[in-house]
């Protein structure tokens, strides 16, 4: 066996998007990184097609976002019409640069991102990828982590040693299992055929996402970014699954779909038939084993939210995972990474299982009391907005919007968290150090903490807090809020992590 001697801070199995963002996460804050990936390449085909502001700001705090907002299109919203075409639910969005700095919805193709984050990686001298090399065996000792590869490109096996490893290996991860974790299935599970079409010009079609809630056929039709266009179509009972991916058989769905197009307007850039699934991982970690995005959880997409899910996972876990192996807090802090994200990512795959009720609805008198309720007076749809669960680094998250993100404002030279990086920050009204002067000259000279003064005018972002100080982790979730000086040494020294 080929020994490939260097031990890394943190080993991430599976360079899909969530190892590609997480990678840069932890890159960029110093540790030294591998990534395993048994594929040669990006993987060539779109799965999500959408992502939010909130992913936004991660891939500002990596330093992609002008890159991906130029390779990324807005949409308008979504429509929910019954078989009729009448309105019956809808989520209006206007495209506009909103509270967290971005645009709230973007849509994307998945292998352009994933090609992004890897040239940015490419960057780094911190990190060490190692593709086409398949990962067969993970074993912890009791400082580190062995994990074993084959080399597809010439058959050899390796061995790299990680102090952390991040499994970030997809719906069959090794690493869940080596964790030794089972999967709660929130009970969803539906074929859906998904096909991607590439305009051959630009069709001008609007720019939405349109459910189409037929018992007959339920169907969902979006414009995904760059003329590219996506169908996805349930699979029903009486279907023949080898005949309805057939060219044929999908542009006869696509032309006569709620969104039509000919054929001689596009060409199939694939038609392949998924099963969507509500899963989540019973436990995330054992010892120095993590696993994040769809190792951890996976959901129907109806909501564009899996992927999201997973860049948030990325995002928590690596201000931890930098704490830790930079000897600024102990292993201990990793236990708040599951109670902290699996009941934010669970409201998320609930409310897909949601819209999933309403899209397939098939039974005469839901249907009837559909058409009643809904279609007489269609909703307006906002998404879910959890706060992080309880039992993580906050006692008091999910109150007073402790534990949810803080908006992004425009600071004299630049939006905010292009000042802050990957630090904790404080921001406080103008007033707050002038009073406060011993608690403002101890904290700013702490090396991982950041003290934004806010101008008068973005001051009204703390009104919601009811404090003229709150404290921001890096992943911009808002911790604690502090009244005085000594609230705000007391909230900065009872973290489970040194600043300096
Ligand atoms: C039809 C569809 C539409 C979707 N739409 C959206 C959407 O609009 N928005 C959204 O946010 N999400 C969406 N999703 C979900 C999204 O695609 C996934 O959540 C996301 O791709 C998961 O990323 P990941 O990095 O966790 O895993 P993956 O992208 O699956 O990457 C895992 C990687 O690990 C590698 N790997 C696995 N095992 C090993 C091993 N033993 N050794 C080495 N490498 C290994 C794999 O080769 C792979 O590259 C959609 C999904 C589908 C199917």
């Amino acid at each position: 066996m080929d020994e490939k001697s260097a031990t890394y801070d943190v080993v991430i199995v599976g360079f899909g998007p969530v190892g590609a963002t997480l990678a840069n996460l932890l890159t960029q804050q110093g540790l030294t990184v591998a990534i395993l990936e048994r594929e040669a390449g990006v993987y060539h085909l779109a799965r999500a097609g959408h992502f939010d502001a909130e992913v936004m700001r991660v891939f500002q705090s990596i330093g992609v976002a002008a890159e991906v907002e130029a390779q990324s299109g807005i949409t308008f919203g979504m429509r929910w019409l019954d078989a009729d075409g009448a309105l019956l639910m809808e989520w209006r969005r206007g495209g506009e640069k909103g509270p967290f700095g971005w645009v709230s919805d973007y849509m994307f193709h998945q292998p352009d991102l994933e090609r992004t984050l890897r040239a940015k990686l490419n960057t780094s001298t911190q990190v060490k990828m190692f593709l086409s090399h398949d990962v067969y065996d993970i074993r912890e000792q009791s400082d580190h982590v062995v994990i074993r590869a084959e080399d597809t490109a010439n058959s050899r096996l390796v061995e790299i040693c990680g102090r952390y490893v991040v499994g970030c290996d997809g719906a069959r991860s090794l690493v869940r299992r080596c964790i030794g974790s089972e999967h709660e299935d929130l009970g969803f599970k539906q074929r859906w055929l998904v096909v991607d079409v590439l305009e051959s010009r630009d069709l001008g079609l609007e720019r939405i996402s349109i459910q189409h809630c037929n018992p007959e056929r339920p169907m969902y039709a979006s414009s995904l970014a760059n003329r590219r266009l996506r169908w996805e179509i349930m699979v029903m009972p009486e279907d023949d699954v080898t005949q309805i991916v057939r060219e044929n058989s999908v542009w006869n769905f696509i032309e006569n779909s709620v969104r039509p197009i000919r054929r001689e307007d596009g060409e199939i850039t694939r038609a392949a038939i998924y099963t969507f699934e509500s899963l989540i991982a019973k436990k995330w970690r054992k010892s120095r084993l993590l696993i994040a995005g769809d190792s951890a959880h996976r959901t129907p997409p109806f909501l564009g939210q899996g992927m999201c899910a997973g860049i948030r996972d990325a995002a928590n876990l690596a201000w931890k995972l930098a704490a830790i192996c930079q000897g600024r807090a102990s292993q201990e802090l990793l236990e708040t990474y599951q109670p902290e994200r699996m009941p934010h990512v669970r409201a998320f795959v609930q409310g897909a299982i949601e819209f999933g009720k309403i899209i397939e609805m098939a039974d005469p008198e839901a249907l009837l009391a559909r058409t009643r309720d809904m279609r007489a007076n269609p909703k307006a749809y906002a998404p879910p907005n959890p706060a992080l669960g309880p039992g993580g680094v906050g006692k008091e998250y999910g109150t007073k919007g402790l534990g949810r993100q803080v908006v992004q404002p425009h600071l004299a030279d630049g939006l905010m968290d292009d000042q802050i990086g990957h630090s904790f920050a404080i921001l406080s009204t103008s007033e707050f150090p002038k009073i406060h002067d011993e608690a403002h000259r101890r904290l700013t000279s702490l090396p991982h903490l950041k003290w934004i003064v806010l101008s008068q005018q973005n001051a009204s972002l703390l009104d919601g807090y009811g404090a003229p100080a709150i404290v921001v982790r890096p992943d911009r979730y808002v911790h604690a809020c502090a009244h005085d000086g000594s609230d705000l040494l007391a909230v900065i020294n009872a973290l489970p992590l040194s600043l300096h």
